[in-house]
């Protein structure tokens, strides 16, 4: 029975239905997520002229994106007139070791500037250079200065500009509403079921087109930066659809999270401190990192103190300080040191700014750091150094998709920002997850609603049964007697990953671990959930470790089929990057036919144009 409903927030008439106690809604466009690259999406799938609606599972502005520190890399050239789309673009691949999708490193490099622009019409207020352009600073990886930035507050303002217009457009949020499974008619979406976080009530959505911004998997580590949402569910939304993942052994272990206090261990502390000034020292005093520098980037990698300190007042002739090459090389030398016994009482190494930057300066340009260093852990930053280890950070891997569209293999079905893979290769740098949510964004958004206006009124249609089986499985750990607790479960996987999956792997223990996660799948099947459906942790827990499950295995299985050590995927019984054979191919993961575990395959990676060539030779 339709009845006419309104939406809270934007008054927005909704054709909403409550058949049988079941909310029903029908969009043109649904979008599961509103960080960055969900509202960015949501916003160009509604000036393309789609009906759209946002779905998260937390408040809107509260998704990770909020947490971004440094910045927006964009080849604006505001402080180096020198940098353009071809230098990021060559950056961009260096950084990922070159199993980046050329074209999405391409249009990434070229179209970030007038994104960043775009924000800042839309009325975000960025940090400015003496002639009043656009700040931007320097990150690891980059060989310009080249982060769009808001002090270390940028994801904040991002957050704030992309939800302001997202209301003020109009657009129906749905918040607090968890997405459980894609629904298909066939080969095609048709729509996606999901339920009330606070009252356990299911809702549907009827739509054609359902673009998935859910994030990274961060949760499947004990120690992380990501915050509790990061449990990979667009991941494994997508395998369940059908759509097949890409890259997945590359984990980014940022080199700089807490170490101490125990309850924030895994926090980040961001490279701005580097690209600020802030250099590492082992327990001994050593600059260490000068010991660990790779033959790939010798060239272009100050060797002496008095070189790297003089690249921050010159830049055009020096070559940058080695605390400032990509992140992978920096965590590996961090763990090197921690464990040959020169680390720091709680287990990490010191990053220090203190000693190289006046108290005002540090508290101007790193105002957040400073504050959580002083809430949190009582140290000073102006004046002692901090204490820093290594801390799962970002998933360079995610759903395959079209570079130019972000659609996905599955017909309707469009992945952005964290959870896509391909535009990072094997190693992301700093500031270009930004850019990327971004502008993919804006291109996911535009093809999403152009594909649904290209039906007409043959739209697919959602089966009832398959509604009442997603909410079959969905209740399922209600019905278990005797079985066991989601969080005991959970805390194993998180340990097991860190302990197996982690900085650095070998083949045994990639395969323990495969062996661990078959157990944790069993224990799952008996998992039990206590109480009613009315906000119920235990019971959100338990279906977002279905997710965490299937993506450890897609990492561990991944991890142990690449036998060479490549930007977040460091093998110790394989050292060596093997140009010849795994620099030639990625790894992609499906589900298998039994939908109880992984398929792995290799594929060729794209063929990059000789006029994009010439920029490696
Ligand atoms: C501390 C920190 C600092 C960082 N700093 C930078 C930086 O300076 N520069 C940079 O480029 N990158 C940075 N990154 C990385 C970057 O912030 C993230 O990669 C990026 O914000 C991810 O954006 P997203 O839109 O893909 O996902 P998110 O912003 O995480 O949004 C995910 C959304 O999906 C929703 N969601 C998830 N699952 C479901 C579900 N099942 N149903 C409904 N909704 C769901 C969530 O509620 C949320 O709204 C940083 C990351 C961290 C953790």
């Amino acid at each position: 029975m339709a009845d006419s409903t309104r939406h809270p927030m934007t008054g927005n008439e909704m054709s909403g239905s409550s058949e049988g106690g079941m909310e029903r809604h029908t969009y043109d466009v649904v979008v599961v997520g509103a960080g960055g690259a969900g509202l960015r999406a949501a916003i160009a799938a509604h000036e393309a002229g789609a009906r759209t609606a946002v779905v998260c599972k937390s408040l809107l502005g509260k998704a990770h994106t909020v947490m971004a520190e440094g910045g927006i890399a964009a080849a604006m050239g505001n402080r180096w007139p020198e940098d353009n789309w071809e230098v990021h673009f060559r950056d961009t691949m260096r950084g990922g070791k070159m199993l980046n999708n050329w074209r999405m490193a391409q249009l990434h490099a070229q179209e970030a500037p007038e994104r960043v622009q775009e924000l800042e019409d839309w009325g975000a207020l960025f940090d400015r250079t003496d002639d009043g352009l656009i700040s931007q600073r320097d990150f690891g990886g980059h060989k310009y200065a080249r982060l769009a930035h808001v002090g270390d507050r940028t994801g904040l303002e991002m957050i704030r500009t992309l939800q302001q217009r997202t209301v003020q457009l109009g657009i129906d949020v749905f918040m607090e509403c968890t997405v459980t499974d894609l629904l298909k008619e066939g080969d095609r979406i048709a729509g996606a079921i999901g339920y009330w976080r606070e009252s356990g009530r299911f809702i549907t959505f009827d739509a054609p087109s359902v673009i998935l911004a859910t994030g990274g998997i961060g949760k499947s580590f004990k120690v992380t930066s990501n915050s509790w949402e990061y449990t990979g569910d667009g991941h494994a939304l997508a395998m369940r659809a059908g759509a097949a993942l890409i890259n997945m052994e590359f984990v980014q272990f940022h080199p700089t999270g807490m170490v101490w206090p125990p309850s924030v261990k895994g926090l980040l502390v961001t490279e701005s401190v580097r690209g600020d000034g802030g250099i590492l020292k082992n327990s001994e005093g050593k600059r260490f990192m000068f010991d660990y520098i790779p033959e790939f980037f010798k060239a272009e990698t100050a060797d002496t103190i008095e070189e790297a300190d003089r690249w921050y007042d010159d830049k055009k002739n020096n070559r940058r300080p080695p605390e400032l090459l990509p992140r992978d090389e920096v965590a590996r030398a961090i763990n090197s040191e921690i464990k040959a016994g020169r680390g720091s009482p709680h287990g990490g190494i010191y990053l220090d700014i203190a000693s190289r930057r006046t108290p005002e300066f540090i508290r101007k340009r790193l105002p957040s750091m400073y504050h959580q260093f002083k809430e949190l852990a009582d140290v000073d930053i102006t004046a002692e150094p901090m204490e820093i280890g290594p801390t799962c950070h970002y998933v360079m891997g995610g759903v395959e998709v079209d570079a130019d569209t972000q659609e996905s293999a599955v017909t309707g079905l469009y992945a952005v920002g964290e959870c896509s893979g391909g535009m990072h290769g094997s190693n992301r740098l700093g500031g270009n997850s930004l850019g990327d949510l971004l502008v993919f964004g804006k291109r996911a958004g535009e093809a999403a609603s152009a594909y649904t206006a290209s039906l007409g009124d043959a739209r697919p249609a959602v089966s009832e049964d398959d509604v009442k089986t997603a909410q079959a499985s969905a209740l399922a750990p209600f019905e278990v007697e005797g079985g066991e607790n989601p969080y005991t479960i959970q805390h194993d996987l998180q340990q097991s990953m860190n302990d197996l999956v982690g900085i650095i792997r070998t083949a045994s223990e990639l395969e323990e671990s495969l062996r661990e996660i078959e157990v944790f799948k069993d224990r799952a099947k008996s998992m039990v959930v206590e109480g009613h459906r009315q906000y119920n942790p235990g019971w959100h827990l338990a279906l977002d470790l279905r997710n965490m499950l299937i993506v450890s295995e897609c990492i561990a299985k991944a991890a142990l089929a690449r036998k060479e050590s490549r930007g977040g995927h460091t093998r110790d019984d394989f050292p060596k990057t093997d140009t010849e054979v795994w620099g030639k191919k990625n790894l992609v993961v499906t589900l298998n036919a039994a939908g109880d575990g992984v398929d792995l395959a290799e594929k060729p990676l794209p063929v990059m144009p000789d006029e994009l060539k010439k920029y490696f030779e």
